[in-house]
């Protein structure tokens, strides 16, 4: 049994059929899946999904996007997440964090940096309080030379400063997309985990990520769809849902060489531990 440690099933794209999609998932071999927040109105509806299935968890938080959406005003919004802090099933705050790569082409600002990087630490405390582990969204700016496609890695290093100083925190690089460099520095930290989602399965056997996936022991990964995103192969193109983190589990196992049924096994303990989550009885 797996657990889809990030989706978002709230998203309207499963409007019309999020209750089969949902049973399609635990009759696939998911056992739990936690619906992450990315705003307020996403935070809200990922609660209702918690209180309607039992085997849903959610998070709460705000996608680094809207800081720089809203500037200063939007840091007052951080404490409406409060009246959700309650809930049985929160498990995690995020996705949170600094996200660099501007959708219209335009290069980032340093001053629209500054206000991620404040919505960021707001949102780190708030979860200190709560006592929660953290899931980190990060995704680097658009390079500057047209002909490299690829993001740049420069908001990795920014987050990574920034959770050094949360040491009684614990994170999730959600969708890890980092250099095997960097990969090997969060290594080195007790209390930071990694989770891969369907875009590994876009690589070419040769990709850097599958270095990074060896050399990170499956005592550290949790696996993930971040669905309606990022479908994997052979479902790429396609609206991805939580039932098909089972090709997630697939490449890494056959990267790593390990048996489905063990890979399986570890990564599902390791959500169990990092979001706290205790079987019924
Ligand atoms: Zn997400």
């Amino acid at each position: 049994m797996l657990i889809e440690t990030h989706a978002h099933i709230d998203d309207k794209q499963f409007d019309t059929d999020r209750d089969e999609v949902i049973a399609r998932a635990f009759q696939g071999g998911v056992e739990k899946i936690i619906n992450i927040g990315a705003g307020l109105g996403s935070s809200q509806r990922s609660v209702v999904l918690t209180e309607k299935y039992e085997n849903i968890f959610c998070s709460i938080g705000f996608h680094p996007h809207y800081f720089m959406e809203y500037g200063e005003r939007s840091f007052d919004k951080i404490s409406q997440l409060k009246a959700l802090a309650s809930s049985k099933k929160l498990v995690a705050i995020g996705e949170i964090g600094l996200d660099y790569f501007i959708p219209d082409r335009s290069v980032i600002t340093e001053e629209q940096k500054e206000l991620q990087k404040k919505g960021f630490i707001l949102q780190l405390e708030f979860a200190k309080v709560l006592k929660l582990p953290v899931i980190l969204h990060c995704r680097g700016s658009r390079p500057i030379a047209p002909s490299a496609y690829r993001e740049a890695k420069d908001s990795y290093e920014d987050i990574f400063e920034i959770i050094l100083n949360f040491p009684e925190l614990n994170f999730v690089w959600h969708s890890f997309g980092g250099k095997l460099e960097f990969a090997e520095k969060v290594l080195k930290k007790e209390n930071m985990l990694f989770s891969f989602s369907g875009n590994i399965t876009y690589n070419k056997p040769n990709a850097e990520i599958f270095e990074v996936l060896r050399k990170i022991p499956i005592e550290k990964i949790m696996l993930e769809t971040d669905c309606p995103y990022l479908a994997p192969v052979p479902m790429r193109g396609k609206r991805n849902e939580p039932s098909y983190v089972k090709y997630v589990a697939q490449k890494i196992a056959e990267t790593k060489r390990l048996e489905i049924e063990d890979l399986a096994k570890i990564t599902t303990e390791n959500a169990k531990i990092f979001f706290g989550i205790k079987e019924a009885n």
